[in-house]
């Protein structure tokens, strides 16, 4: 029985940095993982045999890719929900499942989700464009400062406009959206919930992101976090009840923020293998990338303890190059114990593309941040053309 879970055919959606990383744990535990992505420039076609070009938006790539795969999985959720739908129908099994990613992908429906669960959000209104905005702000129904986000499609911040005043407005992104109260952030965390078929369910300790005190960008990431035990408690609980009322199989990172005042709120969720749990690798005794293989195989799902204090920071392209990679600087970083450079494979830089991460692990917090800043300061993603 537990031999046949280790021969199924795996089939990732998304070949990016983290699909190339389900795949190394998956040769681990000698796993069957194909993969589907645009073309063998990214990331996991380096590291996967079985490496199909076709787009991952469209529904006869992915069914066709999916027809003869046992398991289903993304490391994306821009993805074809018909095709997933389809493949579930036809008795593949598609983790997470299409109608937890229907409700995922779109960060209004996301909000109607907690809002319906009593969970803790920050209040919001959905509007069809930009215009019903102005008109809410025109008759007062909202009032600025507040936050707007696109529906779908947005990514690391893009699809979000904080407007802090009137002449703000200009910038309002159109297309269906909702607005949110601002929340004055002290903290930014994620909790990663790992969930098995059988219900098993593991939580990661929580992360905390640290932001450049001028520039709003996040400088680093670092775990054990700093927030309070009771927040601590409050965040796995919160996470992992969207994980079961989501029926989540797999991975689930809930980014939330710690307000002011000390209150845990959620901003949004993503059902797959995240950013915040890279460190996870090196510092913790299970990698989020085998625990989320672990979970769709429906196996034990082992421990998530912190063995290290771990800092990550990204690797963005620097400014001002575009051509071929080169890491400047890297070896003086590597020369440093603790210091575990991940290069994604990608061949071209461009200004803040992700082209990394570096996690440094180190018994002490501040040590591991210390080096962090050194590497910010030392590792340069540039390109001599
Ligand atoms: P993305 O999906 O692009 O990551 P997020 O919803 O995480 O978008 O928002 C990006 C950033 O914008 C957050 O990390 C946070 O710093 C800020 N932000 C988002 N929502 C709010 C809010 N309601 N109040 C204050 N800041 C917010």
């Amino acid at each position: 029985m537990s031999l046949n879970k280790f021969s199924q055919k795996i089939g990732i959606l998304g070949g990016g940095q983290l699909g190339k990383m389900l795949c190394q744990a998956g040769s681990k535990l000698g796993l069957n993982i194909a993969v589907l992505e645009k073309d063998l420039s990214y990331p996991a076609a380096n590291v996967c045999r079985d490496f199909v070009c076709g787009d991952i938006t469209n529904f006869d790539d992915v069914v066709s890719f999916g027809k003869d795969k046992d398991i289903i999985t993304i490391e994306i959720e821009n993805v074809s929900i018909s095709a997933l739908e389809t493949l579930e129908t036809l008795g593949k099994k598609v983790y997470p499942s299409p109608s937890a990613l229907k409700i995922i992908r779109d960060k209004g429906l996301q909000k109607l989700f907690y809002e319906g669960y009593g969970l803790p959000t920050s209040a919001f209104s959905l509007f069809n464009d930009k215009n019903e905005i102005l008109s809410a702000v025109e008759n007062g129904k909202i009032t600025i400062p507040f936050v707007q986000k696109s529906r779908t499609e947005g990514y690391d911040g893009k699809g979000v406009q904080i407007i802090r005043t009137k002449e703000k407005l200009a910038l309002l992104l159109d297309g269906p959206g909702l607005v949110e109260d601002i929340v004055s952030i002290d903290k930014e965390i994620a909790v990663i919930v790992a969930r098995n078929l059988s219900g098993e369910i593991k939580t990661y300790p929580a992360v905390e992101m640290h932001f450049h005190p001028t520039a709003n960008l996040v400088e680093y990431l670092f775990c054990p976090s700093e927030i309070s035990e009771d927040q601590s408690e409050k965040a796995t609980t919160l996470a992992i009840m969207i994980a079961e009322k989501l029926n989540v199989v797999g991975l689930l990172a809930v980014e939330m923020f710690i307000d002011k005042g000390g209150q845990v709120l959620i901003n949004e969720v993503a059902p797959r293998p995240h950013n915040s749990g890279h460190h996870t690798i090196e510092a913790c005794i299970t990698s989020q990338y085998e625990m989320h293989l672990r979970a769709i195989l429906d196996l034990p799902l082992s421990s998530t303890e912190l063995l290290r204090p771990a800092v990550m920071v990204n690797l963005l392209g620097a400014e001002g190059y575009s051509g071929p990679v080169q890491y400047e600087g890297i070896e003086s970083c590597m020369s440093i114990d603790g210091v575990y450079p991940h290069l994604y494979g990608k061949k071209e830089t461009k200004p803040y593309r992700k082209m990394g991460h570096v996690t440094i692990v180190d018994k002490s917090l501040p040590n591991a941040v210390n080096t962090a800043r050194y590497i910010q300061n030392t590792l340069k993603v540039i390109s001599y053309q």
